[in-house]
């Protein structure tokens, strides 16, 4: 279709015509869609449903009884198993509870209240920064936010992170005493970490010496298309002599069942043995009954990886329709413009500056719930108000069509009133 930017005004009302009439259509099917979160779909779940009766022994190797109180840092077995799928020194990992967002929000907590190992409370400091990579997760921005952090907005590259940016604020800032990273599959832009950034943020000198990285690498087994792997940050750190600035994170949310699985974190020696410190005032044993089933289900981590590959060849039909129905839609427009996500859970699209809002407005009314506006930035402030995160997980293949062609409706209704302005 060519720039809109050149089109006549009485071209661009005509359109608008014709547009207005197909909206009223839509809406008035009464459709009630909901795309707004990243949650696997019933039919991926179930291929997770042997996990639940995957106990035939109630035994570890090492012969605790997993009914049974004790053990705050993870099953032998699991923990091997997590090892080995991330390459995790064993003794560096605790697998715990199912939420690795728990243990991101313990972590944190543990850092305002009691300090980094070696240094004062963060709650004791005059001022405490994060830096965001933008587009980034809400729920990561809702941390920072619910500490009273100043979150420091990031540009995210096709690379991660803009590592100029980061490096320049961390070598000169004592008061930014951290980073929120999605390494492999960015929520929400699908974005690959390169071995490049990765060497960086485990390198870089910064003026905090406490300065620590929270790796989520939530997507970690999340193939969709290729297989791509990142740095080992761990290793890297270590090497650069920061064995203590990275708490590394992982879950089965999206692996089998979210709220069902198990979470687990790993770090340093100093770091790992203050938290087993205060794990063992918090909890007499995590759920250990699922960590079993997990290793009886999986064996091993060929038995994820062979897993995630069924996964991903249901959420592959997804994530082509979205981005066929971009491409056919907006393809050298100037209304729209996107990151082709590598694997993950979410694309990330970019309208014109100031349209997101009022295109996922339009779309609530016409049926179909997105992400909220300004999600995918600190304090739910997009500077352009212009990202929108699609989650096409859940939705069957119908639904997902009609979602977008609702929502490639609103993006050029909206778009031409503001060209139209
Ligand atoms: N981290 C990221 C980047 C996510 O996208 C999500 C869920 O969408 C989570 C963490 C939540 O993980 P968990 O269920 O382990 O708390």
């Amino acid at each position: 279709m060519g720039s809109w930017k050149n089109l006549s005004k009485e071209e661009l009302s005509s359109y608008k015509q014709e547009l207005e009439k197909k909206y009223e259509e839509i809406k008035n099917l009464g459709m009630s869609l909901n795309m707004s979160r990243g949650k696997p779909s019933p039919d991926v779940l179930d291929f997770s449903n042997g996990l639940l009766g995957a106990l035939e022994n109630y035994h570890t190797k090492d012969g605790t009884d997993v009914r049974n109180y004790g053990v705050t840092t993870g099953i032998p077995e699991c923990k091997e198993l997590f090892s080995g799928l991330l390459d995790i020194l064993e003794d560096r990992l605790i697998v715990g509870g199912n939420a690795s967002l728990s243990h991101m929000y313990n972590i944190y907590s543990i850092l305002y209240l009691f300090g980094p190992p070696g240094f004062e409370p963060w709650s004791k400091l005059p001022k405490v920064k994060f830096l965001c990579p933008v587009p980034g997760y809400d729920r990561h921005f809702a941390v920072s936010e619910d500490f009273g952090t100043e979150m420091v907005n990031v540009p995210m590259t096709e690379n991660g992170p803009d590592m100029d940016v980061v490096e320049e604020l961390v070598k000169n800032d004592d008061s930014i005493k951290g980073i929120w990273c999605v390494p492999l599959y960015s929520n929400p832009e699908g974005v690959v970490y390169n071995d490049e950034t990765v060497r960086r943020l485990a390198q870089m000198e910064t003026a905090a010496p406490d300065f620590r990285i929270f790796w989520d690498n939530a997507y970690g087994v999340h193939h969709i298309y290729d297989e791509y792997k990142i740095a080992d940050i761990m290793k890297l750190a270590d090497e650069a002599g920061h064995p203590d600035r990275v708490y590394y994170f992982f879950s089965t949310s999206k692996v089998t069942f979210p709220g069902g699985g198990v979470g687990l974190f790993a770090s340093g020696e100093a770091n790992i043995k203050q938290m087993k410190a205060h794990i063992g005032k918090q909890t007499i044993g995590y759920d250990k009954i699922t960590q079993l089933r997990t290793v009886n289900f999986f064996k091993t981590p060929d038995g994820i990886r062979e897993h995630m590959k069924k996964l991903g060849a249901v959420l592959r039909p997804k994530f082509d329709l979205v981005l066929d129905k971009l491409e056919e839609e907006f393809a050298g427009t100037d209304l729209l413009t996107w990151v082709t996500p590598k694997g993950g859970y979410f694309i990330s699209i970019d309208t014109m500056d100031g349209c997101a809002k009022e295109i996922i407005a339009m779309a609530k009314e016409a049926g179909a719930t997105l992400t909220g506006a300004g999600a995918t930035f600190p304090y739910k402030k997009d500077p352009n108000d212009k990202n929108i995160r699609i989650a096409p997980t859940y939705p069957g293949l119908d639904e997902l069509e009609k979602t977008m062609d609702l929502l490639s409706v609103c993006i050029k209704l909206v778009s031409i009133d503001k060209l139209l302005k």
